[in-house]
């Protein structure tokens, strides 16, 4: 293959993912770990609940006293105290015996059934008329019912929300080995930057890439740090990429990696091995840079604000969620039909900015403005980017398209 030719989007996606795999394991705490796979099975050391309870307000009592009890003939029991919650109960239950006990307190020896509050009548002098029986076991919940010892709480791979740590902090757990975020450092390149909120003269542009790129890092569960604005020069470039190195898992640079004669990336790292330069049959994001800094993989993105989110959408999205552990890596994709006509091109894949919605029968996809890469609010209006095929010049109305979501479509605003 020359170097002018065109790779085909899945030949770039493969070598963007050469030699990216899961991040080491580490044990984090239950609130570093959210949103993180588990690098291993978690398996219990012990029942849950881990003791039997009552499932309800009312009396613990022994469901044969109460068998036979109803409306009409109600059983009289004797209440001799209370179980208190937290601790081991101090008292048993016998034989016309009743003892006030909460739901989630120990059920006390002697005792194999709650009475709910609501089918007694209670008396000042400690008496308690039982309106209904309980079979044995009613109203309790037994030790181990949820889980026992051996059992696998989480399985390796399993990504870790709410409910998730919850039942590793039942378990005992304060801490567990998960797949850590990748720590993502992002270089903005290019003379005309200026930061956000300063002073932009003319011809000056406030630094988009950066933030753009935050925020996609921080949706796809990456510890995104900005690492600063870069001028057009090679020395200074790799003195800040070997800066923004140090505790990093991933490096991107956005701007400079087209042909053109200011371009940084390409000039500080052509023909010298580490970065390879390619021209990717897709629009937006043609030109990209992969390759590895000190060992830490790097992806030099395109300028364009527009090229930036897909190039990161295409390759680094799956790269980080591959890092993660995951096992898909890809966005959830739809089919839906065209609501006015896409455009696609001859030789490269057109990833159409489009806003999907649901009605009745099924999705439709709605271009939100024209294919030039530096028109950000058209990105901002969409939810997907839809997928056209090389070859494939026009899609009509109400002809069948592929739509990467990159946000919830449910989103009403
Ligand atoms: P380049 O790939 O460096 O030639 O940049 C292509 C286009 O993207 C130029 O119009 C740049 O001004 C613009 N651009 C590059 N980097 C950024 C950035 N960080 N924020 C906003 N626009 C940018
Ligand atoms: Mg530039």
């Amino acid at each position: 293959m020359t170097a002018d030719e065109l790779l085909p989007v899945a030949t770039a996606l493969d070598l963007a993912l050469d030699g990216i795999g899961p991040l080491s394991p580490a044990e984090l705490s239950l609130e570093a770990a959210y949103g993180c796979a588990a690098a291993e099975d978690v398996v219990a050391d012990r029942f849950l609940p881990s003791f039997s309870s009552s499932g309800m307000d009312g009396f613990a009592v022994r469901a044969n006293d109460v068998a036979l009890a109803s409306p009409e003939s109600p059983v009289e029991l004797r209440i001799t105290g209370r179980v208190a919650m937290g601790k081991a109960p101090d008292l048993a239950v016998g034989s016309g015996e009743a003892v006030r006990i909460a739901t989630g307190a120990p059920v006390p020896a002697g005792s194999d059934g709650v009475v709910p509050i609501e089918l007694c009548e209670v008396f000042a002098d400690a008496r308690v008329l039982v309106r209904q029986g309980v079979p044995p076991g009613r109203y309790l919940r037994p030790a181990g019912q949820d889980v026992r010892p051996g059992e696998v709480l989480v399985r390796e791979g399993r990504r870790l929300l709410g409910p998730e740590l919850g039942l590793l902090a039942l378990a005992g757990r304060d801490r567990v080995r998960v797949r850590p975020r990748p720590r993502v450092a992002i270089l903005s390149t290019g003379d005309e930057l200026v930061p956000p909120g300063a002073m932009a003269g003319f011809g000056q542009v406030h630094d988009a890439n950066g933030p753009t790129l935050f925020g996609a890092a921080k949706e796809a569960g990456a510890e995104p740090r900005l690492a600063g604005i870069v001028p057009d020069d090679a020395d200074a470039f790799r003195d800040a990429l070997g800066r923004a190195a140090t505790d990093t898992d991933v490096l991107l640079s956005s701007g400079g990696v087209s042909a053109g004669e200011l371009d940084v990336v390409k000039r500080t790292f052509e023909g010298r091995g580490e970065v390879a330069f390619h021209r990717v049959a897709m629009q937006p994001g043609m030109p990209q840079a992969f390759g590895r800094i000190d060992g830490i993989p790097f992806f030099g993105l395109p300028g364009n604000p527009v090229s930036v989110f897909v190039s990161f959408e295409v390759f680094v999205r799956p790269a980080i969620l591959r890092m993660l552990g995951r096992r898909r890596i890809v966005r959830p994709a739809i089919r839906a039909r065209v609501a006015g006509e896409l455009r696609g091109q001859p030789e490269k894949t057109v990833f159409a900015r489009v806003r999907a919605a649901r009605n009745e029968s099924g999705w439709t996809a709605t271009s939100t403005g024209g294919p030039q890469s530096n028109l950000l609010a058209t990105l901002s209006q969409a939810n997907g980017l839809a997928v056209i095929p090389p070859g494939v010049e026009r899609l009509g109305h109400g002809e069948v398209c592929r739509v990467m979501l990159f946000r919830d479509p449910e989103e009403t605003t």
